[in-house]
Formats: C-alpha cells, sequence, structure tokens
C-alpha cells in the first residue's frame, strides 16, 4: 500500500516533499567514546608517531586477516605504493588493474614509471575478468592489481594461477573489503600483498592511513623501509638501543602512519566484526526490499565469497525506465539521498585520456555498468529508519520514471 502511495507522490526534484529532510550520506565513520578515549590516552604518552601504537595496530590487523605481517601507511594510495615499489615494478613494465576503480589503484603504476594496462570487468561481480586479464599478459608484465570491487572479492584463484603461470605478483586492492571472505578465508592472506585503507568511508578508520599485509618477509622488509625514506632502522629502535647511526639503502618517501591514528585504529578493529555484519544487515534488508523491481540490478554475490559492503551499488535499467541514471541520480538527491557512482573508469580521466590516448569503448563491461551505476547510501552507523527511508526514495523514484 505505502509502495502504491509513494509512485503517486510528486518528486522533491518536481517540488514535492523529499522522503527525508536530512540528507543521508553513502557513507561516513562512526566515532564512539572507546575511540574517543584511545586517542586522547596516547596524546598524553611519550609517542605521538612511530611508538608502540603502530606494532600494536599492525600485528592485531595481521592476526585479523590471517597474514604474517601487516604493515601501516599514511593512507592506501600511500600502502598501494609501497606495494608497487616492494613488487620491483620499473620503468618498462607493465601491470594489469580493472578500470573500474578509484585512479590509486592505476595511479600506484605510474609511480613507478610502470604501464597501467586496463582490462575489463565481469558483468556481474564488476570484478578483473580473467579471460581479459589472460589476454593482456606479455612479456612485460610484472603484476596483476584486481580490486574486490564494492567489497566482493575479485576471483583470487584465477589470478593467483594466471600469476603462478607467468611468475608475476599478484597486488589485492582490497580498500573495500576489509573483512570480506573468499573461500572461507579472509581478504588480506591470498594474495602476494594486500592493500587496505582507512577513509572515514571505509569499514575501519584512522582519518586517513593505510595498511599492506603479506606473508612475504622480504616484501615486509621492503614495505618497512619505503614508508621510513628508506632507512633500515626506525628512531624508537634506535632509542631503545642508544643508537644513532642509521642507513638509508633505498630511495623512500615519509608515508608513516602515526601511533595516534594507530591508536583509532586499534580501538575501531575491536569493533569491526560487529560493524560487517550490520552492514551486511543493511545489505540483505535492500535485497529484499527491492528484488521485485525489475528496473534495477542489484548486486550480486557469488559462491564461497562473504562480501564486506563496502557499497551497495545498483544498475539502473535504462530500457525499463523513461530517463537515464542522470535523471534518476538527481530525483534521489533531491529526496536527500546522498547516492554516489563508483567508478567513473579511470582510462577515462582527461589524465589517461591525453597521457594513453584512451577514447572511450576499450572496455565495454565497465563502461556500460558506469552508465548505469548508482551507489546507495551504506554504512555501519545506518539505523533501520535510514534504510527505509532509501528504500521508500528509490520506489518513489523508480515508480515515476517506469516505462
Ligand atoms: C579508498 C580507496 C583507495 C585509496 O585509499 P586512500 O586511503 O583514500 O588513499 C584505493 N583504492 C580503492 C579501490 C579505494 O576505494
Amino acid at each position: 500500500m505505502r509502495e502504491a502511495a509513494l509512485s503517486h507522490e510528486i518528486l522533491a526534484a518536481d517540488g514535492g516533499v523529499p522522503v527525508r529532510s536530512t540528507l543521508l550520506p553513502y557513507g561516513r565513520q562512526t566515532i564512539d567514546e572507546d575511540d574517543v578515549r584511545s586517542v586522547i590516552d596516547v596524546l598524553r604518552c611519550d609517542w605521538l608517531t612511530t611508538g608502540p601504537k603502530v606494532v600494536e595496530f599492525e600485528e592485531a590487523f595481521a592476526a585479523y586477516v590471517g597474514a604474517k605481517f601487516a604493515l601501516s601507511f599514511s593512507s592506501g594510495t600511500a600502502a598501494l605504493h609501497g606495494a608497487a615499489f616492494a613488487t620491483g615494478l620499473k620503468p618498462g613494465d607493465e601491470a594489469i588493474t580493472s578500470p573500474l576503480t578509484f585512479a590509486a589503484t592505476a595511479n600506484c603504476i605510474l609511480y613507478q614509471g610502470s604501464t597501467p594496462v586496463f582490462a575489463d570487468v565481469c558483468a556481474d561481480t564488476l570484478n578483473l575478468n580473467p579471460q581479459e586479464v589472460a589476454e593482456r599478459i606479455t612479456p612485460h608484465t610484472r603484476a596483476l592489481l584486481p580490486v574486490d570491487y564494492a567489497g566482493h572479492p575479485a576471483d583470487m584463484d584465477a589470478m593467483l594461477a594466471l600469476a603462478e603461470r607467468h611468475g608475476l605478483v599478484v597486488i589485492e586492492d582490497a580498500c573495500h573489503a576489509l573483512g570480506a571472505e573468499y573461500q572461507r578465508r579472509r581478504v588480506g592472506s591470498g594474495a602476494h600483498m594486500t592493500v587496505f585503507s582507512f577513509h572515514p568511508v571505509k569499514q575501519l578508520t584512522t582519518g586517513e592511513g593505510g595498511m599492506v599485509t603479506t606473508d612475504r618477509a622480504d616484501y615486509a622488509e621492503a614495505l618497512r623501509r619505503f614508508r621510513n625514506h628508506g632507512i633500515s632502522s626506525d628512531a624508537r629502535q634506535r632509542q631503545a638501543e642508544g643508537q644513532w647511526y642509521y642507513e638509508m639503502t633505498l630511495l623512500g618517501f615519509n608515508y608513516r602512519l602515526s601511533d595516534v591514528a594507530c591508536a583509532l585504529g586499534l580501538s575501531q578493529l575491536k569493533k569491526l566484526e560487529g560493524n560487517l555484519a550490520r552492514r551486511r544487515e543493511i545489505a540483505a534488508h535492500y535485497s529484499s526490499a527491492f528484488k521485485e523491481l525489475a528496473e534495477i540490478t542489484l548486486p550480486t554475490v557469488r559462491d564461497a565469497v562473504r562480501p564486506a559492503w563496502h557499497l551497495y551499488p545498483i544498475r539502473v535499467r535504462p530500457e525499463k525506465l523513461k530517463v537515464g541514471r542522470g535523471e534518476i541520480f538527481r530525483a534521489l538527491r533531491a529526496e536527500k539521498i546522498g547516492v554516489n557512482v563508483h567508478y567513473i573508469p579511470v582510462h577515462l580521466h582527461p589524465y589517461y585520456r591525453d597521457r594513453f590516448g584512451y577514447r572511450g569503448g576499450e572496455f565495454p563491461a565497465a563502461e556500460s555498468a558506469y552508465e548505469q551505476l548508482i551507489s546507495l547510501p551504506m554504512f555501519h552507523g545506518m539505523t533501520d529508519a535510514d534504510a527505509e527511508d532509501v528504500i521508500d526514495a528509490v520506489r518513489k523514484v523508480i515508480g515515476h520514471y517506469l516505462c
């Protein structure tokens, strides 16, 4: 009944009353009193950066994902740069990644002077398509960078098999996928290196921050030096040992994550499982509410996968609607639903077009998905009433524009 009533209501975009009065963002952090206290405690300690909280956070994180090593970085982008460096990517090398990602995934290849090669995505998950990857492997290929789009793990068995056959390194961009499971294992333990981000819209935040996990001691050591100017020991180690001497052995950066940030990360990590459960609840709620809506395609979940639901991306079906994605997007925004679009395919950004000559049409699955995608609000702090508002707004807008 409610549904029928809503579809006859005037859209907020046409001067009607919006579904809610305040904008619901597509993602946001939750910071509780424990988080605040743990940060304040660090502010009263001796170490604001590279202190005991860094090691504690890294050890807890490594244990959580099931990896031997976890190395923190000042952002997910810095962590990707570190992984590209540890791989040994250099000018003349190629690395294959998805066009349907945040630009940083491809940019980290450029930081090393190597060439990003895009391969198209699978139509269901919008993750890198292994067949498309296989066709783009050349004698210059050194690495594969699959992205766990929206928090749904990429086809890692296929990626690792290709890597094995061709001697490649797999860097999994799991910035969407902290806490996701692939074949009963947590993301972070499968690839040669796995990269996470702690930006406020992600499942766990440190403000800015990132992490690389790996089982390989040589990668861990390269990552450790790379984030600290290429220096072989850190300041705290030297103080503890009463030493002043250190060596810079490679050209690194200051990509360290502070003790303050790591204290927040540790506190957030304790709540991660509960937050993931809440995201799964919201996703299940959306999926059951929308299953009768033939005008939109819902996110797919493959067998043996448990997504972490960073995003809940729907695709509008243009053949069933009077208007395109742009109009639907604007109408939802007018209803005060803070929808977003993930992503403008990387190769279509002016920088990539100008530098590599992309013109559009190269990656039809990614490009057609881009034309249809809308990310609905998805974050663990959402209330049931927030989720109901999203459902009401989608029904109202889609109902209005039915063919
Ligand atoms: C968030 C994100 C990054 C970058 O992380 P920052 O911490 O913002 O630097 C990289 N790749 C993907 C897919 C992301 O979503």
